[in-house]
């Protein structure tokens, strides 16, 4: 899957036509979790709810039909992420009634786009219509059929547009012959094995007196007042401006690491228990690790690269060269071993990273010809277990980037199917 994004040029009647189709589908999503909180509805029959709602509401009835169906889907999504736990065993919250849905989704029908595809015109009964695209990918490139879906986001400050394409991208890159164990880490985003590191771009930090100063503003302004309406866009603005920094800087690096070297291996951190350390938390956001695994991830499909991500256990307490266990506070920066080895500590992690990662995959390519046994009876532990957890993953995982969940071109979990938009948090 594919998403392509574009500015929308909007006027201001336009502008209210969109918001009045994003109320129209938060209204449908809404109406569809009450039947099934109260009659234990199944996807199937919220599907047809929708056009009982169509035939009861005049003003649903403007939406296009499968647009309606498209939002009725989302609350389909939101129950069954809260009725079965997905591969990693984790289950969403009980789905509420959502007050600031952003996104209005069109699938083939509703949408028409010019000739030379840079204008796109809504043809359904709210009266959105023709709207000029500004972006830098040419959509002459790829086949009609291929668009499954379009959608419309509204951010703090403009509307995109963003068509989903039915497309694996795949590039085919030259064995560069390198492998590379990234420790990541509060000083420097990462340390690699040979003791290169990239300092933390610290976006938060640097906007922070900024932000500060907007969310100050906004909380002086009276509630209900057009003032801190205006205050909030400002204060989201800022917030969308951080948000796209982390996001250009993990999409890039990534990238990169994944360009120039054919197996990069990572720790598996948890960052939600890491975000737990009250000290540490903001820093830990700050520096986006799980964004910048996530499209590591990503890069790696899409080059036909593997990336490992082994435990964290013991990685930076292990000497790499002896394999001694060396106890260490998160302050002392460099690892001593009695075997006389003395590095820095990242490096030392970095380097154990690798070594678990390498023998991760030699137990995956013996693991390997016995594809299609019972998953059921695979090991729980040890390396072989973490193999076969691998092993699932690059083969099963569906992960990929470009669905923006938060508004902005994070990388996001989507099952088989186009997930629909999970409702926005920040921006
Ligand atoms: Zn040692």
């Amino acid at each position: 899957m594919l998403i392509l994004e574009y500015k929308l040029i909007v006027s201001e009647l336009q502008a209210t036509a969109i918001g009045e189709a994003i109320k129209v589908v938060q209204f449908i999503r809404n109406k569809a979790v009450r039947l099934w909180m109260d009659t234990h509805a199944k996807p199937y029959d919220l599907n047809r709810y929708c056009a009982v709602l169509a035939r009861e509401y005049p003003f649903a009835d403007l939406l296009n039909s499968q647009a309606r169906q498209a939002a009725a889907e989302r609350a389909a999504y939101a129950i069954s992420r809260y009725l079965k736990p997905d591969k990693t065993g984790k289950r969403l919250k009980k789905p509420k009634f959502q007050k600031n849905n952003r996104s209005v989704e069109y699938k083939t029908t509703g949408w028409k786009l010019s000739e030379d595809r840079k204008r796109i015109t809504f043809t359904d009964g709210l009266g959105i219509g023709k709207m000029k695209m500004l972006g830098t990918r040419d959509l002459c490139a790829y086949d009609l059929e291929k668009i499954k879906r379009v959608r419309i986001v509204r951010r703090a400050d403009m509307f995109f547009v963003q068509f989903c394409l039915d497309i694996n991208r795949s590039e085919v890159t030259e064995p560069t012959g390198k492998t590379v164990g990234l420790d990541m880490g509060l000083k420097s985003f990462y340390t690699d094995d040979v003791g290169n590191s990239v300092p933390c771009p610290q976006f938060l930090r640097k906007a922070e007196k900024g932000l500060k100063r907007a969310q100050r503003q906004l909380s002086k302004k009276q509630k209900g007042s057009q003032n801190r309406r205006k205050a909030g866009v400002k204060a989201s603005r800022r917030h969308l401006k951080v948000q796209r920094q982390r996001k250009d800087f993990a999409c890039k690096l990534a990238r990169c690491v994944m360009m120039s070297n054919d197996i990069v291996a990572l720790e598996d951190l948890q960052v939600k228990n890491l975000v737990k350390n009250r000290h540490l938390s903001k820093s830990i956001h700050d520096a986006a690790w799980s964004q910048f695994a996530q499209w590591l991830l990503y890069y790696g499909k899409v080059f036909g690269k593997p990336v490992v991500k082994v435990p964290p256990q013991y990685t930076s307490q292990d000497c790499s060269a002896c394999g001694r266990r060396v106890k260490k506070a998160l302050s002392e920066r460099t690892h001593v071993c009695p075997c006389g080895l003395i590095l820095d500590r990242d490096e030392n992690g970095a380097r154990n990273i690798l070594r678990l990662a390498l023998a991760i995959l030699a137990v995956l390519n013996e693991i390997l010809p016995a594809e299609g046994k019972d998953l059921g009876s695979a090991p729980t532990q040890g390396p072989a277990a973490t193999a076969e957890r691998t092993r699932r993953d690059v083969q099963f995982d569906e992960t990929y980037p470009g669905a923006p969940e938060n508004g902005e071109g994070s990388p996001s979990e989507t099952p088989g199917e186009m997930a629909p938009l999970l409702p926005a948090q920040a921006g």
